[in-house]
């Protein structure tokens, strides 16, 4: 048997439709989603990154701005651009596009986004949030597959869930997320013993740590719903996850695949964000 294929990519479709209305809505009130990007220096990964957000973002008909500066800012230069993007109330979602330079504390940067403006979810009022079941910006990728196991229909509640990796972009958000859905989570990390068997427990196995074709078909539990968020380059320069795809796709019931599976949904929870945060100031 072969697993379900969770296309992010089409889902991510779907939403684009639902968000334009979305947009749409908001113009006839008088307010355009507002998104700003602040990009330091010129690391070309980073000015891609970047230039796919603000195309999709133009796409829909926000207002995008891409802030560039010199790789000399100061971090007090930096924290007062940043303010005059707190303030300004034509801006409802502010990225700052990591890695930053060495002179600047990324920390203190991404501490001074005001929370309501956060649509990245990291800042720690939006962790504590989330912490408390109380959520308000949610960290992406982990909310993209929310999006995903709910397209699916897959059930979350009374079911058991493993998440292999505990950073606090993916793995922690992730737990927490599924654990306000009253799923039983373990959380599995790089000092965990007998990692296979407790993968196998999983009804929803969710792999983010960043080695490539790590989890085999040994992980799996048959059935299991298999969330692979790894993005790695193998010798030939592709690009593989963290689950050996072609032999975990025969025991799984649910597969993400790589590209095209949760990649595609963290940018349009990005996007999604930012209009929410939109329509919270009418
Ligand atoms: P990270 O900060 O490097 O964290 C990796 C986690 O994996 C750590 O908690 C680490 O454990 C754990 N780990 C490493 N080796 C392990 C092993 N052998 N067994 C069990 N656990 C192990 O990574 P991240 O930022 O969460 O990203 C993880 C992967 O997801 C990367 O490939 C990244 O590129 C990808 N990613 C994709 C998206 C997307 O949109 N598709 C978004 C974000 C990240 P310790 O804590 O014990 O060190």
């Amino acid at each position: 048997m072969s697993a379900i294929m969770m296309s992010g990519k089409e889902l991510a479709a779907e939403m684009n439709e639902e968000m334009q209305a979305m947009v749409e809505e908001l113009k006839m009130k008088g307010v355009i989603p507002g998104l700003v990007v602040l990009l330091v220096g010129e690391d070309p990964a980073s000015q891609t990154y970047v230039r796919n957000k603000e195309k999709r973002a133009q796409a829909l008909g926000f207002h995008s701005v891409i802030e560039r500066y010199s790789d000399t800012i100061s971090e007090e230069q930096l924290l007062n651009e940043l303010d005059r993007f707190n303030q300004d109330p034509m801006i409802h979602g502010i990225l700052v596009q990591l890695p930053l330079p060495k002179q600047i504390d990324s920390e203190k940067i991404l501490n001074a986004i005001d929370s309501k403006k956060d649509i990245d979810g990291f800042h720690p009022i939006n962790m504590g949030k989330l912490l408390i079941g109380k959520p308000d910006k949610i960290a992406c990728t982990p909310y993209g597959i929310m999006k995903l196991l709910e397209r699916h229909q897959i059930e979350i509640a009374g079911k058991t869930a493993v998440v292999i990796g505990r950073s606090n972009i993916v793995g922690k958000p992730m737990a927490q997320l599924l654990l306000m859905n009253d799923a039983t989570v373990t959380m599995a990390h790089s000092k965990t013993k007998n990692l296979a068997a407790i993968a196998r427990t999983a009804d929803i196995l969710v792999v983010a740590i960043g080695r490539g074709h790590f989890v085999t078909k040994d992980f799996i539990k048959p059935g299991a719903a298999v969330i692979d968020v790894g993005m790695n380059r193998d010798q030939n320069g592709k690009l593989i996850g963290d689950v050996k795809a072609d032999e975990v796709s025969e025991v799984a019931g649910y597969l993400t695949p790589v590209p095209g599976g949760v990649g595609p949904m963290t940018i349009t929870m990005l996007l999604y964000q930012t209009i929410i945060s939109a329509q919270k100031t009418i």
